[in-house]
């Protein structure tokens, strides 16, 4: 089922209005401080009552709120208009900088072996108004709790859901963003699991835009990466070296390299031997990154990470042969907020 887009109901609710009208709406949904349509002062006064009576001012409500105690890392729970639940975290850096990471599905089919998302499977891909509002949640959750800096520098797609699996939404959302907000494309990224027929089609889709992209690989080594990650297609690793390598030439530049990511478990992707086969990987990819995250522990998941030896090992190994390779810290664990354990644990399922 498709859900009708604000800007849809908009134009039923205004049928005659001219085409600026909708711009005006825009800028007023994305203006610091405002709380309802009654505040937005350049919309004409009997638009602002209708659009009261009619039109959410925001597309999600918050259901739970969690922070852990540095109070750098906050997970809401938020309910969409039809009662499903999807969650959404927002996370401080040393420098106060406030990141945000959005869901762009509730669950996800893909199924990774060692993601609580994964294991909800799929219940629906949200809308871009949802997932433009987990952003209009946040700003306006940080001007109310006073938190510093009223300001969300980055974006990352690393919360629930598989970002190219809903291609169209993911891109209208960013281009939103790009137009009503202060952060740069190159502040945006969009994580996939590496859907290639979607990555081909974004080389050559003139609206898609300059955004940065990470992979999530796991593994190197085709066999290794189908047992972990099985969404993974034949010929997979030498496919996405060619992809790379295009992307390169037709998108990169001296800001948009392409980041690996690579969470380490314990003896399933962290041997030496494939950390050299990632290196082998990462050279014919060309210009990239690698981000290794130790894997976060999963409720009923019998996976552990890896050993702080061998992921120095790791690293070092891959480092060896030149290339960038770094850790991510791992934030939002102990309110299972961190990469992979979004799995709506406070309301179970995605039912509201
Ligand atoms: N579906 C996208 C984006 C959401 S997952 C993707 O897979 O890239 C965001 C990141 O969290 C991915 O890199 C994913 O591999 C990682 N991840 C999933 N489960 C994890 C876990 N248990 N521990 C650490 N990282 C995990
Ligand atoms: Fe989906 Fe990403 Fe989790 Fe895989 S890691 S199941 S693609 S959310």
């Amino acid at each position: 089922m498709r859900f009708p887009t604000r800007q849809e109901r908009f134009s039923t609710l205004f049928p005659d209005e001219p085409k600026f009208r909708w711009k005006q709406v825009q800028q007023a949904l994305f203006q610091p401080g405002k709380k309802s349509w009654l505040e937005c002062l350049t919309l004409p006064k009997p638009m602002r009552e209708m659009l009261q009576q009619e039109l959410p001012w925001i597309s999600v409500e918050q259901k739970a709120l969690q922070t852990n105690p540095a109070e750098d890392t906050y997970k809401a729970v938020l309910s969409a208009a039809d009662g499903l639940n999807f969650e959404t975290v927002l996370m401080q850096n040393a420098k106060g900088q406030w990141t945000l990471c959005v869901s762009s599905q509730i669950g996800c089919a893909m199924g990774c072996t060692f993601c609580a998302t994964g294991a909800m499977g799929l219940k629906r891909s949200l809308t871009s108004d949802e997932i433009v509002d987990q952003y209009r949640f946040w700003i306006a959750f940080l001007r109310e709790c006073g938190k510093g800096q009223e300001r969300i520098s980055n974006v990352v797609f690393m919360g629930m859901g598989e970002p190219l699996a809903n291609y169209e939404n993911v891109k209208a959302t960013i281009n939103t963003w790009l137009q009503h907000t202060d952060i740069g494309p190159v502040h945006i990224t969009v994580s996939t699991v590496g859907i290639l027929w979607q990555m081909e089609k974004l080389l050559t889709d003139p609206d898609w835009p300059p955004v940065r992209i990470a992979v999530s690989l796991h593994s190197a080594n085709q066999k290794r990466r189908e047992s972990i990650v099985p969404s993974t297609v034949p010929n997979f690793i030498n496919l996405l070296a060619d992809w790379c390598r295009a992307y390169t030439q037709t998108l990169g530049n001296r800001r948009h390299h392409i980041t690996f990511e690579y969470t380490l478990i314990a003896g399933v992707n962290d041997t030496e031997e494939l950390a050299r086969e990632l290196a082998a990987f990462a050279k014919r990819a060309g210009d990239c990154k690698i981000n290794v995250i130790p894997l976060n522990r999963v409720p009923g998941k019998s996976f552990t990470p890896s050993e702080e030896g061998s992921m120095s090992r790791f690293k070092e190994i891959v480092a060896s042969y030149g290339i960038d390779i770094t850790q991510r810290r791992s934030m939002g664990q102990d309110i299972a907020a961190a990469c992979g354990q979004l799995a709506l644990e406070v309301s179970g399922g995605g039912e509201g």
